[in-house]
């Protein structure tokens, strides 16, 4: 496999950017990479499972030499971070993020970055419930979606390096217009995890005042609410927060459809219930077509052998420079 970068600096290396670590190091597509985080305990499980060379609390002395730095932290924090490392960022140098939300993270992170360097928003649209440096796994981009939202007049070069990096992931890339990127993301993703907090909110206090079997039931569809239920609740407070006018516009929608459904039920409309519950499957069948429609996991548990053998392999190297 090619060299790609000398040199690669992650801001946030959890569920996403461990990742994208993990491929980086399986295949050699940098000579080093260096990540950054808050906690000195992530910094230490990201160096102990081997697919990071170096680590520092210090975001600055992450992105000294990088010529990718890419930023996984939650959305919220883009603007900061950025500030921070702008005026540290070697000329020439391409910058990422990861967010799940593009308008509002090109706008927090845009005007930090000196000119000369390069910006490529991406979004892969991939990821699990789960969080943190030990959660991720190389194969998790396989056959998603990356999107990427690159400003007007990005260079094409810096653009082809960061798709050539994510390709190798195995996913598939498509670019997009942020805003575009934001209403598709709202309905596909935003909106159905707001459902699944309040459906498991509003279960959850059901059971508290009526002592029904909620939790006992769960396997009766609850289950897969519970799963989404489960992510990161900073991250998907940022996600709200910043993707505003494309939730609030998409929630509006599903209030009218909920409403012409409540009123079928009360009518006894069964042909209207029918009609609609055939699109669902219709829309399944397309999902299950398109081959989104099985969950991310690890592949194998050789994926975890070759991750224990980068660990030695790493960690020795590391001992050696140090
Ligand atoms: P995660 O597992 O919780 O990891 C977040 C990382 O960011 C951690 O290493 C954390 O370090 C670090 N961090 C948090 N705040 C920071 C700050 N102010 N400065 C420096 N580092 C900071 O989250 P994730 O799931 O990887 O999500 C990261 C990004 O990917 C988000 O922007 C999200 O929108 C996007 N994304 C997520 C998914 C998904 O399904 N998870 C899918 C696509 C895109 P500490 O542990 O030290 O706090």
């Amino acid at each position: 496999m090619t060299v790609l970068f000398d040199r690669i600096a992650f801001i946030g290396i959890g569920h996403i950017g461990s990742s994208l670590a993990r491929v980086i190091k399986r295949d050699g597509l940098a000579r080093r990479v260096v990540a950054s985080a808050r906690n000195q305990a992530t910094l230490d499980k990201a160096m102990a499972l081997g697919f990071v060379d170096a680590v520092t609390l210090d975001p600055i002395a992450a992105v000294k030499d990088a010529d990718h730095v890419v930023l996984c932290t939650p959305v919220g924090a883009y603007a900061e971070v950025s500030r921070r490392i702008g005026p540290h960022l070697k000329p020439g140098a391409i910058v990422s993020d990861v967010g799940s939300v593009k308008l509002a993270v090109v706008e927090a992170i845009a005007p930090n970055l000196p000119p000369g360097v390069h910006f490529v928003p991406t979004h892969p649209v991939a990821g699990t419930e789960h969080s943190g440096p030990e959660s991720g796994f190389d194969t998790l981009f396989e056959g998603r979606w990356v999107i990427l939202t690159p400003p007007a007049g990005t260079d094409e070069a810096a653009i082809a390096r960061v798709e050539a990096l994510w390709r190798a992931t195995g996913c598939m890339i498509e670019r997009m217009d942020p805003a575009h990127h934001d209403k598709v993301l709202a309905i596909t993703s935003h909106v159905p995890h707001l459902i699944a907090y309040t459906i498991v909110g509003t279960a959850s206090d059901l059971e508290e005042h009526t002592k029904a079997e909620v939790i006992k039931f769960s396997a009766s569809g609850f289950r897969d609410f519970t799963r989404i239920a489960a992510s990161d609740p900073i991250m998907w407070r940022d996600i709200f927060l910043n993707n505003r006018e494309a939730v609030l516009e998409m929630v509006g929608r599903l209030w009218e459809d909920l409403a012409l459904l409540q009123r079928a039920i009360r009518m006894g409309d069964g042909p209207a219930l029918e009609r609609h519950f055939a699109r669902g499957r219709e829309i399944r069948r397309s999902v299950v077509v398109a081959r989104q429609h099985i969950p991310p996991a690890p592949a194998t548990s050789s994926g975890s052998a070759n991750a224990k053998k980068t660990t030695t392999t790493t960690t020795k190297k590391n001992k050696k420079k140090s």
